[in-house]
């Protein structure tokens, strides 16, 4: 029997790295899937949740936009009925020190990581509260907790993800309605992938366990969020950060 059977979930940004791991762990327990994408297709990945018997609806949606997220939680309501577990996964990094940030990349890092997923909070919230019920996941980053060099606009977007889940939490757990983050550290995605070689050298310095993370190691984190496990948990921020930041 899996953890998710009969559920609904939404996952932004699910096309490639943590948001695809997220996506084949909950079809593996038995949830139906909306697959949010910007751009990346979604072919296979919902072919391989297919495969795990999951029913699969893919989107293709900017959820920086609010009436494109709006419509696309509503389509979840639409083809599924109901929408249980919503995953705010779609984030962007436009590094750059403070002093040479660019006003169009400090926007538009806050705009998708932070206003994005607040949409869709918005959108799915509407329908969570009338089921009394729902699953709300928010992936923020260790660098909200700890802030990092050149990364002031990813720094506040994320640590205002954790404000904003804890906001939300107390708002709507009286509806049975959990609102958690996970903090992931350096995970091994394209996100990181784009890092400089130095400014990897650099990170591995800063985790105790000597390496980066894997999507799974956050998937596995998300499958208890969403899970009947974590029923008593909300307004909480799960670290998976290998020590780096306690
Ligand atoms: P990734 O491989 O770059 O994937 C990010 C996904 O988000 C992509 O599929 C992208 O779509 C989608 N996306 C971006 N903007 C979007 C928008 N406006 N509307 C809809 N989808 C959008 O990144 P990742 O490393 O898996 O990161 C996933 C999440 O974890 C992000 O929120 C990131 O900030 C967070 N995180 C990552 C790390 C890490 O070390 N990797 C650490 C801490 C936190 P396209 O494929 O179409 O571009």
């Amino acid at each position: 029997m899996g953890k998710l059977d009969g559920k609904a979930a939404i996952i932004t940004g699910s096309a490639k790295g943590i948001g695809r791991a997220i996506a084949v762990a909950f079809a593996k327990h038995g949830a139906d899937l909306l697959l949010i994408t910007r751009s990346t297709p979604l072919d296979r990945l919902a072919e391989t949740c297919r495969a795990h018997g999951s029913n699969v609806e893919c989107i293709t949606a900017d959820i920086s936009d609010p009436a494109q997220a709006l419509a696309a939680i509503e389509t979840c309501k639409d083809v599924f009925g109901k929408v249980d577990i919503l995953v705010n996964n779609a984030g962007i990094a436009r590094d750059g020190l403070l002093v040479r940030m660019k006003d169009h990349d400090f926007e538009l890092v806050l705009k998708t990581n932070l206003t994005g997923s607040f949409n869709c909070l918005r959108a799915a919230t509407k329908i969570m509260m009338k089921q009394r019920y729902g699953r709300i996941i928010n992936i923020s980053s260790v660098a909200g907790q700890m802030g990092n060099v050149g990364q002031i606009n990813y720094s506040a977007a994320k640590a205002g993800l954790i404000g904003m889940t804890k906001s939300a939490a107390k708002e709507l757990a009286s509806r049975s309605i959990t609102v958690n983050a996970i903090a992931p550290g350096f995970i091994a995605t394209d996100m990181t992938n784009a890092m400089s070689d130095r400014a990897k050298e650099e990170a591995l310095k800063l985790i105790p366990m000597g390496r980066l993370g894997d999507v799974d190691d956050i998937a596995a984190g998300a499958l208890f969020l969403a899970s009947d496990d974590a029923a008593y948990v909300t307004g909480h921020t799960l670290s998976i950060n290998g020590g780096m930041y306690m």
